[in-house]
């Protein structure tokens, strides 16, 4: 039996081991990973030195280890390895070397980096492709890039992967979400006779289940990087020139890069520096459930963090500057939700700015502007979710030559190329849509380019979704833009009142619409309003995509009763065939 230890890893001691990847019995190959270490600038395994079985293991996630520390016992193979150190999996690798750092007088660190500060000499070849920001866009691009066979970086300013999206947008906004649908749940159920009690909220436990949430999804890309070989930098990237990056005094070169340093939530001049006064970052914290919130901007992020507090007992108010709820949204899908939620929140004031915000002992007081503007009001906190920037203003962008434009974001061509052409942008910094779904598709395109493939932007559409209830979700075409652009279309109908699951769910108040191509049939758009419409437009985003044409969504046979049919339903309106609701088709 032989003893596994920890190697040679750079500087650093007492280092947690964040994950143990084997079991005792587990037979592995040599250079297969045994437990992961997380030091404060990277993840990296400790392999087995040679093939073989797993008799013990002497760490646990959460222990911590030095160099020499003992964490395994083999037996098979070729016992005896462990004595030599075959090296932590990413500080092992020479790679350090091939870019000439065989001339400095500095070894490697941990990462195989050379920190270049001292030496001016020094020089790294440490991949060929580094990615600036682990959000949807960076993490996707750097494991497209990594199974693809390149050498990549993955450099990220926070110490836990994932970006906006899994830290403090997407997921832990969409984990509350769920817990404001049961709490409405239960309220529902009252009307066919099923009565709940008020719900009691533990703030404490919900905070820490989303948190859990987030924790598996953030924690999963960290295995995954490494699984891919794929190297995470923590600190925040600059450029030094079009090859060319530093972190943390750290240099890096490159052949190609790929920034996707994402966005950040815009603020109004003027506001308090006040505690009270928060962002989606700090209405995802969950601090407290203020007993008077509003919420300034009705678009996405202002009305589905809106669901959430209403559902957990604040009573909320929401000013929007435009006259108008989410905008790019058409106006019919938008009455459902506008019905439920004028019933529901304190007031919705369109058309109104807010114009100035005091700081009392009794709350924030906040006077308002337009012609409909409401008298001052004091509410316990302010969400400001008055829209997104792209961060391409905040890199420091050294002699890269990279343009930013005055919103911050970069502009690339349809391969994602930036004007430098071995530097590429993706997602939230590249622009609009600020999606998620956008960011993870521009970054295959990117890694796939510079691994040589003829691949470019060709999506037919990015679906929109508004996660509140009901949800909203459109897709291609709106009537809205078709009416703009003058082009010629018709609209077919389905509402949900016809739906027998709809009925059944008692939400029947739904919308399913499809524009369609007067000529080809082809579906051009979809909106949905209703429960789940962000999961049933996914069907539509594919049939624009393929082409469908009305006649085949109408003739694809759906499963009864789903929600789904009213997408069937609506073309058969479209096509003057349907039998579920009276709609002959016009002359
Ligand atoms: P980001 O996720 O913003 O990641 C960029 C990363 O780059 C960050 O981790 C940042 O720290 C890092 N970075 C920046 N500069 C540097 C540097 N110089 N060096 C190192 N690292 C750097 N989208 C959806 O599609 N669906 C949703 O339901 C949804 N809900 C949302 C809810 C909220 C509350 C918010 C705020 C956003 C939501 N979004 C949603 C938008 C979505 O989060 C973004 O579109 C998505 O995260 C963009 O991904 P990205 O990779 O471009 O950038």
């Amino acid at each position: 039996m032989s003893e596994v230890k920890v190697p040679d890893i750079g500087d650093f001691t007492d280092v947690p081991v964040i994950e143990v990847l084997v079991a005792v019995g587990d037979t592995v190959e040599a250079d297969e990973g045994l437990i992961t270490l997380e030091s404060e600038k990277s993840t990296m395994d400790v392999p087995a030195p040679a093939a073989g079985t797993v008799e013990e293991l002497l760490v646990d996630v959460g222990d911590t280890v030095s160099e020499g520390t003992v964490i395994a016992r083999m037996s098979g193979g070729n016992e005896g390895q462990d004595d030599e150190g075959s090296g932590a999996e990413e500080g092992s690798d020479s790679s350090a070397d091939e870019g000439g750092s065989s001339e400095s007088s500095e070894a490697p660190d941990s990462q195989g980096l050379v920190n270049s500060r001292s030496d001016e000499e020094a020089e790294v070849d440490v991949g060929r492709v580094v990615v600036i920001g682990s959000g949807p866009g960076g993490y996707t691009a750097a494991f497209r890039a990594a199974d693809l066979g390149l050498e990549v970086v993955l450099v990220e300013r926070f110490e836990t992967l994932g970006g906006v999206c899994l830290n403090v947008g997407c997921i832990p906004s969409k984990a509350l979400l769920h817990a404001a649908r049961v709490i409405a749940e239960t309220e529902e159920s009252a009307s066919f006779g099923i009565t709940f009690g008020e719900p009691e909220i533990d703030l404490d436990r919900l905070r820490e289940w989303k948190g859990d949430v987030v924790g598996k999804l953030t924690g999963g890309l960290a295995g995954m990087a490494k699984r891919r070989k794929v190297r995470v930098v923590t600190g925040e990237a600059r450029f030094l020139t079009a090859n060319e990056i530093e972190v943390d005094g750290t240099k890096i070169d490159f052949t190609h890069c790929i920034i996707a340093a994402g966005s950040r939530s815009t603020a109004i001049p003027g506001l308090p520096d006040d505690e009270r006064v928060i962002d989606s970052t700090g209405a995802l914290e969950l601090e407290d459930i203020p007993e008077r919130l509003l919420v300034v901007g009705g678009g996405i992020i202002g009305l589905e963090m809106a669901t959430v507090y209403e559902a957990l007992g604040s009573s909320v108010s929401v000013v929007e500057m435009t006259d108008h709820l989410i905008p790019g949204c058409d106006r019919d899908l938008l009455k459902p939700l506008q019905a439920r939620i004028e019933e529901r929140y304190e007031a919705i004031v369109l058309g109104t700015k807010v114009a100035e915000v005091k700081e009392t002992d009794k709350g924030l007081e906040v006077s308002f502007e337009g012609e409909d503007a409401p008298e001052p009001q004091v509410y316990d906190r302010i969400l400001v979710a008055t829209g997104r920037r792209a961060n391409g203003d905040l890199l420091e962008l050294g002699e890269s030559g990279v343009e930013v434009g005055d919103d911050g974001t970069i502009a690339v061509d349809s391969q994602q190329r930036t004007n430098v052409s071995n530097i590429f942008a993706i997602g939230d910094v590249a622009g609009a849509p600020m999606l998620a779904h956008k960011a993870t598709y521009e970054a295959v395109i990117a890694a796939e380019v510079i691994s040589g493939e003829e691949v470019s932007y060709d999506a037919q559409s990015i679906p929109s979704v508004a996660y509140t209830d009901p949800e909203i979700a459109w897709t291609g075409l709106t009537e809205t833009e078709a009416k703009e652009s003058g082009r010629d279309f018709e609209i077919a109908k389905f509402p949900w009142q016809a739906s027998g699951r709809a009925i059944a769910t008692e939400r029947a108040e739904g919308l399913t619409k499809l524009l369609v191509d007067p000529e080809s049939r082809r579906i051009l758009g979809a909106g949905i309003v209703g429960v789940n419409a962000g999961e049933l437009i996914a069907e539509l985003a594919l049939a624009i995509e393929m082409g469908a044409n009305a006649t085949d969504v109408g003739l694809t046979v759906h499963p009864h009763p789903t929600l789904s049919e009213t997408v069937t339903f609506a073309a058969e309106v479209a096509e003057g065939v349907a039998t579920d609701i009276y709609a002959p088709k016009r002359k």
